[in-house]
C-alpha cells in the first residue's frame, strides 16, 4: 500500500541508494555527459530527507509536493526538475486519499511520466529517463489487467524498468547532454534510465 509510511520508508531508502551509487551514476553520466548525475541524486534527497525530518508532511499529497519542491530546490542538472516534475504531477493524484493501491500507482506514474514529457519534450526510444519510465507504466497496466497483486505488478514493473535501461545502451540520445555526442552517445547506458530502474525496484519493496 501507499501510505505516508511506506512513502518516507521509500524515500529514505532512496537517500541511502543514490548515496551508495553516487559514484557509479556519476560514472555513467561521464560517458555521456558531465559527470554529476550520481552527485545530483544523493544532495536531492538528502534535502528531501532533512526537509521531511524538519517539517514531516501530513498526508500523501503533502508528501510528493515536499519531495518534488526539495529536488527542484537543491539539484542543478536536468534530472532535478525532471523528477521534481515527476513528483509534482504525481503527488496530485493522491489528494485527499491515505491508503492507496495499484490503481493510484498506474495513475502517479502516469501523470509523473506526462509531467516530464511536458518539461523535457522527450520520447520513448530517445535514450532519457523516460526509457524506464514507460516500460514499468506499461508492466503495471498489463499486470492489472492481468488481476495480479500490488506487490506482483511493482515487481514486474522494476524488472521492465530494468530491461528498459538494459535496452538504452544501443540508443543514440535525442535530449539532454548526451545529445550533443550523436553517434558517439551509442554503446553507453543512460543515467537517468538507471537511476529510475532504481527507483523503481526501492518502490517495489515498500509499497
Ligand atoms: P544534466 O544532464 O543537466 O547534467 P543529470 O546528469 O542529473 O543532469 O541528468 C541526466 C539525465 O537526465 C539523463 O541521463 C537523462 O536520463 C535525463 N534527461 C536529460 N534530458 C532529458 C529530457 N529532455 N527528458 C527526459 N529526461 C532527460
Ligand atoms: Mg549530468
Amino acid at each position: 500500500m501507499i501510505t505516508i509510511e511506506s512513502v518516507k520508508n521509500w524515500i529514505f531508502d532512496l537517500d541511502k541508494i543514490y548515496n551508495e551509487q553516487k559514484l557509479y551514476l556519476s560514472e555513467l553520466d561521464s560517458a555521456i555527459g558531465d559527470g554529476d548525475h550520481g552527485v545530483n541524486l544523493a544532495r536531492g534527497f538528502d534535502t528531501v530527507k532533512s526537509q521531511w525530518e524538519k517539517t514531516p508532511p501530513a498526508d500523501l499529497a503533502s508528501a510528493f509536493k515536499l519531495i518534488s519542491m526539495a529536488l527542484i530546490k537543491s539539484v542543478g542538472g536536468s534530472a532535478g526538475p525532471l523528477y521534481g516534475t515527476f513528483f509534482m504531477r504525481g503527488g496530485l493524484v493522491l489528494a485527499n486519499k491515505n491508503e492507496t493501491g495499484l490503481d493510484e500507482w498506474i495513475e502517479v506514474l502516469d501523470k509523473g511520466i506526462a509531467g516530464i514529457v511536458m518539461m523535457g519534450k522527450a520520447q520513448k526510444g530517445d535514450k532519457t529517463m523516460l526509457d524506464a519510465l514507460y516500460p514499468a507504466l506499461e508492466a503495471l497496466q498489463k499486470a492489472k489487467s492481468e488481476g495480479k497483486t500490488f506487490a506482483d505488478a511493482l515487481k514486474a514493473s522494476f524488472e521492465a524498468a530494468e530491461t528498459g535501461m538494459k535496452d538504452t545502451i544501443p540508443l543514440l540520445a535525442k535530449k539532454g547532454r548526451a545529445s550533443y555526442l550523436g553517434e558517439r552517445s551509442i554503446g553507453h547506458q543512460d543515467p537517468g534510465a538507471t537511476s529510475s530502474a532504481m527507483l523503481l525496484k526501492s518502490a517495489s519493496q515498500f509499497f
